[in-house]
């Protein structure tokens, strides 16, 4: 029989339906697909400063921004023009080039704790290479993270809270071995005698705790003032490495991202997102006598084909040398406290309780009548009335997050005219409620 190509649709179908058939769920990252909201994801035909333009025609105010990356807004001239010189000198080089030491010395500047800082391709290849050096460094196994936090979908990362006083991991995905599981421990965030509690139990076997110091991947949740110092404490005292993943909250709450804010000197931290300006982009940084156990200088062994992407490294310098010169970070906090305000007056004239957890450019929304300080009490808030709320501020123009359980993101484009309408139509929204 002659192999004959898939036979091209007589009539035209909806990108969406095309996308179901020949791509899993029609998507290439699992939240896109509206699953948790309900419904079918738009296609984005373009998008400028605040506003995505839709594949049907429908102008939105973005506050997913692209999962972080774009806090200048969408396709900003200064980082559109870096890429465009950049392409002029070609696309990949698989060789040093001078933009990578450029991108690693402004890293290097605006995070003091990272001596020395490896590029890599995305967050998950940021926090995969740093829990493998944390175990070649230290010669143990064992890892920390807590509940609710995402750190990319490594195996060792991709794992959920058990049951039992030590809380060893459960696979959090089909095709993740119980073995590996069994060696990433989950524990709740913001819980200070959890902690004590595993140090006192294991006190020489976690080779390092892995934490988004401000967690972005439930919502939005600051923990509570001290927490932080106290998992300093306690993992420089037992020889464990601290690695903050900062890939949402570098360069977009400080430059210096929470250990700045914090003052907290983590061993490592993982970047992503804004450092690559839009395009693909991971790091992770610490202490140099730590990073020099990366090959080819020491025996963890990391490596990437388009690791430095001549391209996506200009697009993250430009990026990064505009924040340092507008310095937009009080700027963003004004814009997120008027989302906040006007969220929480239309909730309580409303009389619906909301939770507006805010610093600076993130934010989320839980319907919840307490302040979210877990994962469990995340899970508490009323996700169906999210889902609700998320649709009728589609139909006003308003894109937020397609999950309860995303956090928000503002930019410097949506100051002005676009954060006046969107406080108007998220209001009017919870108003339908
Ligand atoms: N860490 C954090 C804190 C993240 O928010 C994400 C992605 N949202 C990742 C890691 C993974 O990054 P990526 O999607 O680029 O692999």
């Amino acid at each position: 029989e002659r192999f004959s190509p898939n036979p091209i649709e007589a009539q035209p179908t909806s990108l969406f339906a095309r996308a179901e058939k020949r791509i899993p769920g029609g998507v290439n990252s699992p939240v896109r697909a509206f699953r948790s909201v309900g419904g079918t994801p738009f296609f984005v035909r373009s998008a400028q400063g605040a506003t995505l333009t839709t594949e049907d025609g429908r102008e939105l105010i973005d506050f997913v921004c692209t999962w972080g990356p774009a806090i200048h807004g969408h396709n900003h001239p200064r980082i559109r023009a870096a890429i465009a010189d950049a392409l002029t000198r070609g696309t990949s080089f698989g060789a040093p080039h001078a933009g990578e030491v450029e991108l690693a010395e402004l890293i290097t500047k605006f995070f003091p704790s990272i001596q020395k800082v490896r590029l890599c391709s995305s967050g998950t290849e940021a926090t995969m290479s740093a829990i493998r050096l944390a175990r070649g460094f230290t010669g143990r196994d064992r890892i920390i993270k807590f509940s609710g936090c995402y750190h990319g979908h490594s195996d060792s990362l991709l794992i959920k809270a058990g049951s039992g006083a030590l809380t060893h991991g459960h696979p959090d995905s089909a095709g993740i071995p119980a073995a590996f599981a069994r060696e990433t421990l989950v524990l709740p965030y913001n819980d200070c005698s959890a902690l004590d509690a595993v140090f006192t139990a294991e006190p020489d076997t976690i080779a390092a705790v892995i934490i988004e110091p401000y967690c972005g991947n439930v919502g939005f949740i600051i923990p509570d003032p001290g927490y932080l110092a106290h998992l300093r404490k306690l993992t420089a005292k037992h020889g464990t490495l601290l690695i903050f993943d900062e890939v949402m909250t570098g360069f977009r709450l400080a430059p210096g991202g929470v250990q700045e804010l914090e003052a907290i000197t983590p061993d490592l931290s993982c970047l992503g997102k804004i450092i690559g300006g839009g395009l693909p982009v991971g790091a992770f940084g610490g202490r140099s006598d730590i990073m020099d156990a990366l090959a080819p200088s020491g025996p963890v062994y990391q490596a990437g084909t388009l690791s430095g992407n001549p391209l996506a490294v200009a697009a993250g310098i430009a990026a990064l040398l505009l924040l340092e010169e507008l310095n937009p970070y009080a700027q963003l906090d004004t814009l997120g406290r008027q989302l906040r305000d006007a969220a929480l007056a239309a909730a309580r004239a409303k009389g619906i309780p909301l939770q507006v957890p805010q610093c600076g450019s993130m934010f989320s929304l839980f319907f919840n009548a307490e302040p979210v300080r877990d994962y469990a009490n995340a899970l508490k808030s009323d996700a169906a009335l999210y889902a609700r709320l998320f649709h009728a501020a589609l139909a006003r123009g308003v894109y937020l997050a397609p999950s309860a359980y995303e956090a928000g993101f503002i930019s410097t484009a949506h100051a002005g005219e676009a954060i006046d309408r969107a406080c108007e139509q998220i209001s009017a929204a919870i108003h339908e409620l």
